[in-house]
């Protein structure tokens, strides 16, 4: 195996992987170094184990409702067991096709930790390899709070690695993997608290979101419990656990604490230092539009830069590199702006652009918003009915549309259409003067006044 390539990928997941084989494609020689599983973190621990977790969820949510609809169905129980194993089956199946992949485009893959000896040269399993140019994506891992009895918890890849479903469950943090999880095992049926340690989650979010959301949690089963910071973690003599707050207040009978209260770069022993690569107070790699660190020919994307860890992101930013360094595209770069984002809440929200705030901070009275709240028709018949909400933030005369915002039942499915147009610099006439589609919740977005 040649030890020399035009570049090499520190890290198989979402943006190295994108960011070798697009180098690839322009003809480079090019090598991922990944020292676990190829796709990183959504494929394994992330992205995909999630969204079958929030689709196991949201089928069970459809056939509690079945009988509203006149459907005799009963439930006789979730098997975690089976879901477990065909999540994991399916997920084996994803890796294969990346290692063939890489293949197919002529990448090589090197199993194992890579580590910088210098700023050419990096040693994985004690082989040495250099490039002309390094891209270090290796991603991100959850942190745990520092509280007396944390190693009791679990983290978000814990989550994963379950093989029976907890009965009773804390799920402490307020961003989107807290969200997520509390969603999916109060869904499927866990006993579920979510702790904040403000007055609720996604506090970046558009307030009629974080509105609607402090709504529906509940309404889902989800115990919301807000200015709730836990301060130890103790194992009863009957094996659970008990969390207690600062303020006191005790969560007993715990089959699981789930810690979801962020994650930090993945820089442990990647000889950074050797490399004289810089790392900012978070310990990130910082890196500017060209995604080009401090050291020539190194460069950095996706969430070990700590900007917008997101899948899609990490992709788009590594194709784009691969496209300036090898495909002579000289001006290629990722645009950081009007990226949507999806949290797979109990209901679903989507989000692109500026919240009103942000928007009212940036451009004062030029901002006009139109909002509508509704029950969606998935809940006619139903006596439960859970509202969607929805906001178009808008800039200046020609009111040009700086922000969307959707909490509701397919409000996942229906952001990407819209994003489509706020990137593309829509007015709010251009939604008036489209034809709405009947009967969805989507017309909503072009009706409102
Ligand atoms: P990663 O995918 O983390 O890949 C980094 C890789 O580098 C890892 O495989 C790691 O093993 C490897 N590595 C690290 N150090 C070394 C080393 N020294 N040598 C060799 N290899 C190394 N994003 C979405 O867009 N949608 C979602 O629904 C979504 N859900 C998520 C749910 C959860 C629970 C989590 C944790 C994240 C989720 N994300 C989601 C975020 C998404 O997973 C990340 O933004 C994305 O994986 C980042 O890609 P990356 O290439 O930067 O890093
Ligand atoms: P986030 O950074 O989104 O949220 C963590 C939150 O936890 C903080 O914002 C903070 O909120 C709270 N927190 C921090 N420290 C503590 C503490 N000691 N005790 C209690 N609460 C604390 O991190 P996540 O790990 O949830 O997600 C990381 C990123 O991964 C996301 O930002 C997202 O980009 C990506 N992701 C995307 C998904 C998707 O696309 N659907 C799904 C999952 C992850 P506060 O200050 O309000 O207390």
């Amino acid at each position: 195996m040649s030890t020399h390539f035009d570049c090499i990928a520190i890290g198989g997941g979402s943006g190295g992987l994108a960011a070798a084989r697009r180098a690839a494609s322009h003809g480079a020689s090019a090598a991922v170094v990944e020292k676990s599983l190829l796709g990183g973190t959504c494929v394994n621990v992330g992205c995909v184990p999630k969204k079958v977790m929030w689709n196991a969820a949201h089928t069970l949510e459809a056939v509690h409702r079945a009988q509203d609809f006149g459907l005799d169905v009963a439930y006789r129980g979730l098997d975690w067991g089976a879901l477990v194993g065909r999540r994991a089956a399916y997920i084996e199946r994803l890796n294969g096709i990346y290692a063939r992949n890489l293949d197919k485009d002529g990448v090589t893959h090197i199993q194992g930790h890579a580590r910088f000896l210098d700023a050419n040269t990096i040693e994985v399993d004690g082989e040495r390899y250099t490039a002309d140019h390094f891209i270090i994506a290796t991603g991100g891992q959850p942190v745990v709070p520092d509280v007396p009895g944390a190693e009791l918890g679990i983290d978000s890849d814990g989550f994963f690695a379950l093989r029976e479903q907890p009965r009773r469950a804390a799920v402490v943090g307020a961003g989107y993997i807290a969200v997520e999880l509390a969603g999916v095992l109060a869904g499927l049926g866990t006993e579920t608290s979510l702790l904040v340690r403000r007055h609720g989650p996604l506090r970046d979010f558009d307030q009629l979101i974080q509105e609607g959301l402090q709504e529906a949690l509940p309404q889902h089963g989800v115990d919301l419990m807000t200015h709730c910071t836990p301060s130890r973690v103790e194992r009863a003599p009957d094996g659970t656990l008990t969390l207690t707050a600062e303020d006191g207040r005790t969560i007993e009978g715990l089959e699981t604490v789930i810690w979801a209260v962020g994650r930090r770069a993945n820089i442990d022993g990647l000889g950074l230092d050797a490399a004289g690569v810089a790392t900012d107070q978070a310990g990130q790699v910082p890196v500017n539009e060209w995604q080009e660190t401090n050291v020539p020919g190194i460069y950095s994307l996706g969430d070990v830069t700590g900007r917008i860890p997101l899948t899609p992101v990490a992709i788009a930013t590594g194709r784009r590199l691969g496209d300036r360094l090898f495909g002579g595209q000289k001006d290629r770069r990722m645009d950081f702006e009007n990226v949507p984002t999806v949290v797979f809440s109990h209901p679903p929200i989507g989000t692109v652009g500026l919240t009103e705030a942000e928007a009212r901070e940036q451009y004062g009275d030029a901002v006009t918003c139109f909002s509508t709240t509704f029950v969606a028709m998935d809940y006619a018949l139903s006596d439960h009915k859970p509202r969607t909400r929805m906001k178009l933030v808008t800039v200046g005369e020609k009111q040009r549309v700086v922000g969307c915002h959707i909490l509701g039942t397919g409000a996942d499915e229906m952001l990407q259409g819209f994003a489509v147009a706020v990137k593309m610099g829509a007015a709010k006439r251009d939604f008036d003067e489209t034809v709405a589609i009947h009967p969805t919740s989507a017309e909503e977005m072009v009706t409102m006044t």
